[in-house]
């Protein structure tokens, strides 16, 4: 059975990589002191592997390959009936419950999804040869249970200028050369979800493309070790808590996500891997149909306002007031807010439909909805968790503090709040939920709500587009008589 082990996982990605973090060349980033920083990601990301081991959660976390008939972990499906689609925003906040932050697999799962359609369509267009390419790869992905990095974001450089008009030609990835082997590619990704875990990465355009912009419209996978990579550590605030001594202070020191700058520096890609070369039409609908499929996946973040509304409704026990109405009334908020998103997710899956290419895709008009709203409510849901916790998830003493023999008995004395309460479990959740709300969980939790999958303009536009107002129009002149 094509499942990895968790520790399988771990051996598999421990490859040289070219790795740059606080200025430094770092190799065999498993041996760094700074793996440290790195591990809860890795940690996150093994997750997915753990929990395919699991019988109690096989119904969500494997799946039937179509490719291969064999049984995968649903990380590497293609989705094939509406029950698949639920299943994966199920999983999504599943593994969200069990880690509280980004766990980082789902981005190369929604492209491959986008590109399984987007491929057909193009070669049944111009009798190209993509989409069984395209299967052969992602056969193997599955086989081997490859975890795979999604790369979209471009740096965009001027803004108002489309690629071909900026100063510096590689502000958009493009092809640089071609021959009969392959392409080689110059860019840069940025905001790369979990790229140093992976082992392949999925590139796609960023934007749509016109005529004459051939060389931009450019899709294909890749090795994450490949030469001509460079991969630039992203910083988190509070980082480098992880490197200290008191695990407490960091909050969450098992889990925790990763951001990766990434750099193609004339990168050769073979033939057999390349699933778009200058078919411009298609690279807008690749871009909106991934998209979709990540707007859809933000169910991620209802599993961790799941554990967040947890330590808000522990905190208000610790302080001896749960059962005020007032509390009360703020986690009741939470929840509604919380299960709001959930429905969206739901929501776009259960009214998902079969491409002509046969495999399953998301409503696209309620993914956009649902990614509209996960911009806006883990904010308040994080708001209400803040109200809930008091002004002292921030102004707190360290972890060395409370283990201080002088002003240890000091602090336990006057943080202790209910007899049943030890002072040490309170200070772990203060501290917990500070990582959420403004250390480095609240990157995934709050500021990738809100920039993940395309800022909030982005679906509003795709909301625009579906909106339909002429038959809204029809229906209010139909009850009028309204010609
Ligand atoms: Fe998955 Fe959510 Fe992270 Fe995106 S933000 S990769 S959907 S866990
Ligand atoms: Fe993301």
């Amino acid at each position: 059975m094509p499942l990895k082990t968790p520790q399988e996982y771990l051996e598999s990605i421990r490859r040289d990589v070219n790795l740059y973090m606080f200025g430094e060349r770092i190799s065999q980033f498993w041996k760094h002191p700074y793996y440290k920083i790195i591990e809860p990601s890795i940690n996150a990301a093994k997750k997915s592997y753990e929990l395919a081991q699991l019988d109690q959660y096989k119904h969500l976390m494997t799946a039937k390959s179509h490719l291969t008939g064999e049984t995968i972990n649903r990380f590497t499906h293609i989705h094939q009936s509406v029950d698949d689609l639920v299943k994966k925003v199920e999983m999504q906040r599943l593994m969200g419950q069990k880690t509280s932050c980004c766990f980082q697999r789902c981005v190369g799962f929604d492209g491959a999804n986008a590109l399984y359609s987007v491929t057909w369509e193009i070669d049944k267009k111009h009798g190209t040869n993509y989409h069984e390419r395209f299967k052969q790869y992602w056969g193997e992905v599955q086989s081997q249970d490859l975890f795979v990095a999604g790369s979209m974001t471009d740096t965009k450089g001027d803004r108002s200028k489309r690629p071909s008009n900026q100063t510096d030609p590689d502000a958009y990835l493009h092809i640089v050369d071609s021959n009969d082997d392959g392409i080689v590619v110059r860019g840069a990704k940025i905001h790369q979800t979990g790229f140093l875990n992976s082992h392949r990465a999925i590139v796609m355009p960023t934007l749509a493309m016109k005529p004459g912009e051939e060389n931009y419209a450019v899709s294909f996978g890749v090795n994450t070790d490949e030469k001509g990579i460079t991969m630039i550590y992203g910083r988190q605030a509070s980082d480098t808590r992880k490197m200290e001594e008191n695990k407490l202070d960091v909050g969450n020191w098992k889990y925790g996500g990763q951001e990766i700058f990434v750099i193609f520096d004339n990168v050769f890609i073979p033939s057999e891997q390349v699933f778009m070369q200058g078919e411009v039409e298609f690279a807008g609908e690749l871009v909106n149909r991934f998209a979709g499929f990540h707007r859809q996946s933000y169910a991620c973040k209802t599993g961790v306002g799941d554990v967040l509304i947890g330590a808000a409704a522990l905190s208000a026990q610790y302080n001896g007031v749960e059962e005020a109405p007032h509390i009360r009334d703020k986690l009741v908020e939470m929840v509604q807010l919380n299960e709001t998103l959930f429905s969206c997710s739901l929501a776009c899956s259960v009214k998902g439909f079969k491409r002509d290419a046969g495999n399953y895709e998301m409503d696209m008009l309620l993914a956009n909805v649902n990614k509209q709203n996960v911009t806006r409510f883990p904010y308040e849901i994080g708001r209400l968790a803040e109200d809930l916790a008091g002004g002292i998830i921030c102004t707190m003493p360290s972890q060395a503090d409370l283990d201080n023999p002088k002003t240890g008995p000091l602090l336990a004395k006057y943080l202790s709040t209910c007899d049943d309460v030890s002072p040490k479990d309170r200070y772990k959740l203060l501290r917990f939920m500070e990582n959420i709300s403004m250390g480095a969980a609240s990157l995934s939790y709050k500021t990738e709500s809100l920039h993940g999958a395309g800022s909030p303009q982005a679906q509003r536009i795709m909301i625009a587009r579906q909106a339909n107002l002429e038959d809204k129009k029809k229906l209010v002149k139909e009850i009028l008589d309204i010609k």
